[in-house]
């Protein structure tokens, strides 16, 4: 069985997340441990960490993926950014840890001007003094490209493993790839990209798909997520990335558009019948 989930919200308490997920159908997921626009935010107490075991240990979403909040950079120069980020960072792997979650996903980063150099050395730096990471893995999560972004292509995800000394796996997401230029909407370029990651970075780091169609073209520059199969990677696309035998046992966790209720729910129902791994 495809082991397919979404990103959901905590609204109303972080343990109410595994029931949401539940009710979508999702055997993983992933959350916001916050708000994500906001630098403000605890570590959940010990009885708010219980109930979402317990919840958990009922409903079984494996994996449970924290996906960290939107206004880290840790590959800024800028100090101040730098140390909040890494703080922010920190809280983020201990309540992973503290709810019993495996994954913590980032993303890289940008260099806001210095090259992407310096926006890797300051990266690996910041995760080079992470604590506590014994039950918990950060995932890094490659980007679309745009701005000053780094993290955008596999040489510079290799280049930051390189430099990294704690371990960590990497999240592709499908959009970002596609809008980064990597083809994976035909069969030679989802060849091609896969064997590409298998020389530059290798498979076994591979933990995490995100899986989303794409609203823009190739190589667009352009990250908008769209629901599975109605974007420019396609129905055929998304059936060869879901059925792949590299791809095939990992985790797909979906971060397509809420446009209306239920989308959630019906995104997941076409990834598991895209699949053919179902009976
Ligand atoms: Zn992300
Ligand atoms: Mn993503
Ligand atoms: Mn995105």
């Amino acid at each position: 069985m495809v082991n397919v989930g979404a990103h959901v919200s905590i609204s109303g308490g972080i343990y109410k997340a595994v029931p949401r997920e539940k009710k979508i159908g999702g055997s993983c997921g992933q959350i916001f441990s916050h708000s994500p626009r906001s630098w403000k935010f605890e570590v959940p107490s010990k009885k708010s960490a219980q109930k979402f075991q317990k919840e958990n240990r009922k409903a079984n979403i494996k994996p449970f993926v924290i996906h960290e909040s939107y206004l880290t950079n840790l590959a800024t120069p800028k100090d101040k950014l730098y140390k909040k980020s890494l703080h922010s960072t920190q809280k983020e792997l201990d309540t992973a840890r503290r709810i019993g979650i495996r994954y913590v996903n980032i993303h890289p980063g940008a260099h806001t001007g210095t090259g992407k150099k310096s926006g890797i050395d300051r990266l690996a730096t910041a995760l080079n003094s992470l604590e506590g990471l014994e039950d918990v893995s950060i995932l890094i999560e490659n980007t679309s490209g745009g701005g000053t972004k780094i993290g955008y292509n596999f040489r510079q995800l290799a280049e930051i493993i390189d430099k990294v000394e704690i371990n960590v796996g990497i999240t592709l997401d499908t959009c970002h790839l596609f809008c980064s230029g990597y083809d994976i909407a035909t069969e030679n370029g989802l060849n091609k990209t896969l064997k590409e990651f298998e020389r530059v970075i290798g498979l076994d780091k591979l933990k995490l798909i995100h899986l989303n169609d794409s609203k823009h073209g190739l190589n667009s520059k352009k990250d908008v997520h769209e629901h599975i199969g109605i974007g420019k990677i396609g129905e055929e696309g998304m059936y060869r990335i879901i059925n792949d035998h590299r791809l095939k046992n990992l985790p797909f966790i979906l971060e397509t558009p809420e446009d209306g209720k239920g989308d959630d729910k019906r995104n997941i129902q076409k990834v598991k019948k895209l699949s053919n791994e179902n009976d």
